[in-house]
């Protein structure tokens, strides 16, 4: 059921949603565990290719729009939607990994950055700052509250750690039967604005922070999103819903229990 463009899901489509966001957290998983010095981009990829087969999934990357692989692999100053392939990842590189499945038509979507052995403190606080963000954005999602509710508390978030560059031009979104759908879920605004949030309703939330300039640019294979002025970023996403009892985050392998717990936010999933 679509609601002004919103898509609406039953709770057993929330289910269904639930299986693909497992599926997601356990490649991701898997991935982490698989970055070192040494390995290629394309060797991470397989895994992931491999991994959402086994789980009888499919993946909701490949192909769309094209895109040549069933993972995003984006190192050091790339920022979003690197392509696998030949780069070796080096002792001191960071790599974003956004991944994605579909199980029974219903779609997940998250990502993660992960230090490739030693990484200066800078960049370990821009992945913790980025990563911390995300939560505070999911945090501030609650029933009979806005979208923007969540955009303002990463922005928030973000400016109360130092100075970083909040990637404007790519944003949250909604999820559910297609991997993007509406409400766009911006890194930054005002709170009290956009769609209403009511059960059914399902969200990625990505911010994407740099250590210079939020300025970006498209490199010429029309997919990786480079830091303009060539600083290191930083992505972290999760897909999540809001039930009756509170927030479930469909893409944790614990549902979020954890994290939200510290944070003091009632855990809705089971
Ligand atoms: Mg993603
Ligand atoms: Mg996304």
């Amino acid at each position: 059921m679509f609601d002004r463009g919103v898509e609406i899901k039953t709770p057993a489509q929330i289910e269904s949603m639930r299986s693909a966001g497992l599926v997601v957290a356990g490649a991701l998983d898997v991935l982490r565990r698989s970055v070192r010095p040494g390995v290629t981009t394309a060797e991470l990829d397989t895994i992931a290719r491999d991994h959402i087969r086994s789980q009888g999934a499919t993946s909701n990357f490949l192909g769309y729009h094209g895109f040549p692989g069933v993972i995003c692999t984006s190192v050091n100053d790339e920022v979003v939607h690197g392509i696998p392939g030949p780069r070796v990842l080096r002792d001191g590189d960071i790599i974003s990994i956004d991944c994605g499945a579909i199980v029974d038509g219903w779609h997940g979507d998250a990502a993660t950055t992960v230090a490739v052995g030693e990484v200066p403190t800078e960049v370990t606080e821009l992945m913790r700052v980025t990563e911390e963000a995300l939560w505070q954005g999911i945090a501030a999602a609650s029933l009979g509250g806005r979208v923007s509710d969540i955009s303002h508390a990463v922005e928030t978030s973000v400016d109360a750690a130092g100075e970083y560059g909040i990637v404007e031009g790519y944003t949250g979104h909604g999820i559910g039967s297609a991997m993007h759908q509406p409400p766009n879920v911006p890194n930054y605004g005002r709170p009290g604005r956009g769609h209403k949030l009511v059960k059914g309703l399902a969200l990625a939330v990505e911010p994407m922070l740099t250590l210079g300039s939020s300025d970006t640019r498209t490199l010429a294979d029309d997919w990786t999103v480079v830091t303009s002025d060539g600083e290191w970023a930083a992505h972290y996403e999760h897909t999540f819903t809001l039930t009756d009892r509170g927030t479930w985050v469909l893409t944790a392998m614990d549902g979020g229990e954890a994290r939200l717990a510290e944070l003091g936010i009632p855990f809705g999933g089971h």
